[in-house]
């Protein structure tokens, strides 16, 4: 390893990281912690091909990076070969549109935007402090999740609100998941033998969390997140696009203040709310035996996706690739196919042969001579951490 990288995705009760050669860009350890600030944490470390399992209690993040040392030293990589640490952040409000050098500026401003990721910026901040106490001699860097959608237009932004509201408190769609959408586009870039800036694209990154991006030309010009991640596709536990008046409905009927209807938006509804399971390995064994809410589930899910499919072919006015990536795009083979099947009469024709090969390689599961060319490509967000992160430094 020339260039080993620590890669750090903080989340509010876990650490999930990586250490990738910067050069070679392969993975060398990989693990995660959870449970931090809860009783009973764990810590999951593979180095070498060897697993390494640790069951200790975190009180905080310092906590849970100060053990996570302890793991290096006792069973590699050597921490002190690391050069330069990068960070996954959830939200770079309007201040952050690339990747940046962490310095005391950046986390005081890193901070001040914590109002707008409540959930997520917290915990990033505490990573990157935790981090930054343990590897003081490095370079620490901030990758965005909102960055790649900089880019786009003022009219796909712009809430239709009282203009000065929005500026004041910065109410706007920033989008997220950036760095997944921007690694799988340039990927089909790649696959397809295509310039990247030649290519109009609509990418589906449908995980736990779901959003879907429509490219121009290489850059990202509608995303379906919004101001929050909670806007949008239906989610796991995240509800997408609802009315707007359904807050101050359930207000009302519920008795629950915005807090309370927030939390049932962001962690009972979706997949779980309609289904009653989140996992779509689950839902599916739901349909097979019959149960008619895990069906409409699917179908909701199914048309929400293709209304925004055919709203992006509309805004694109041609598009070259449609590309499905994360938990459920690569593995899902039914969402797939009930999703290209309806837009067959638009140019999407899949190749349902194609469609069912499972595979960890970037693959077209369209048909030959289909207008657009449907392709299902992992995502790997670390990998696009580790690039963004030797960029920042010059490596
Ligand atoms: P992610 O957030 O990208 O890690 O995606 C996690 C989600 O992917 C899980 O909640 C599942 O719904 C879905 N998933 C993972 N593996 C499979 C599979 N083999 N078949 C269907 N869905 C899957």
């Amino acid at each position: 390893m020339t260039t080993p990288i620590l890669l750090l995705n903080c989340g509010s009760s876990s650490i999930k990281y990586q250490v990738i050669d910067g050069d070679s860009e392969q993975v060398a350890a990989s693990g995660i912690i959870q449970r931090i600030g809860q009783a009973s944490g764990t810590l999951d470390h593979t180095y070498q091909g060897h697993d390494h399992h640790l069951d200790a209690d975190f009180a905080d993040h310092a906590a849970a990076l100060d053990q996570l040392v302890k793991v290096f030293a006792e069973f590699g990589p050597n921490l002190d070969e690391v050069r330069a640490v990068g960070h996954r952040t959830v939200h770079g409000g309007e201040a952050f549109r690339s990747t940046v050098v962490i310095d005391d500026a950046v986390l005081d401003k890193l901070r001040e935007l914590s109002p707008l990721a409540p959930l997520h910026n917290p915990p990033g901040i505490a990573g990157i402090e935790a981090a930054r106490a343990v590897l003081p001699d490095v370079p620490h860097v901030a990758i965005f999740d909102t960055a790649f959608f900089a880019t786009l237009p003022a009219e796909a932004y712009t809430y239709a609100i009282d203009k000065d509201v929005a500026r004041t408190h910065a109410v706007r769609k920033y989008g997220f998941h950036g760095t997944s959408h921007s690694y799988v586009s340039q990927k089909v870039a790649e696959v397809l033998g295509r310039p990247y800036d030649g290519l109009n694209q609509i990418v589906c990154h449908l995980g736990n969390g779901a959003s879907i991006s429509a490219i121009r030309d290489g850059v990202a010009v509608e995303t379906s997140m919004g101001l929050t991640p909670l806007a949008g596709l239906v989610m796991g536990t995240r509800s997408g696009d609802v009315d707007p008046g359904l807050h101050a409905y359930l207000g009302r009927v519920l008795d629950l203040d915005l807090v309370g209807v927030d939390d049932l938006l962001n962690k009972r509804s979706g997949m779980l709310g309609l289904a009653g399971a989140t996992d779509f390995r689950d839902i599916n064994s739901l349909i097979e035996s019959g149960d008619a809410d895990a069906r409409l589930a699917m179908d909701v899910y199914v048309h929400r996706l293709v209304s925004y499919i055919g709203s992006y072919l509309a805004v694109l006015g041609h598009v070259d690739a449609l590309t499905f990536t994360a938990g459920v795009g690569e593995n899902d083979a039914l969402v797939r196919s009930e999703v290209v099947t309806r837009l067959e009469p638009l140019g999407f024709w899949l190749d349902a042969e194609a469609n069912a090969v499972r595979s960890k390689q970037p693959r077209v599961i369209s048909r030959p001579g289909s207008p657009v060319t449907v392709l299902v490509v992992p995502t790997n967000e670390e990998l696009a951490m580790a690039r963004e992160t030797m960029a920042a430094i010059g490596g």
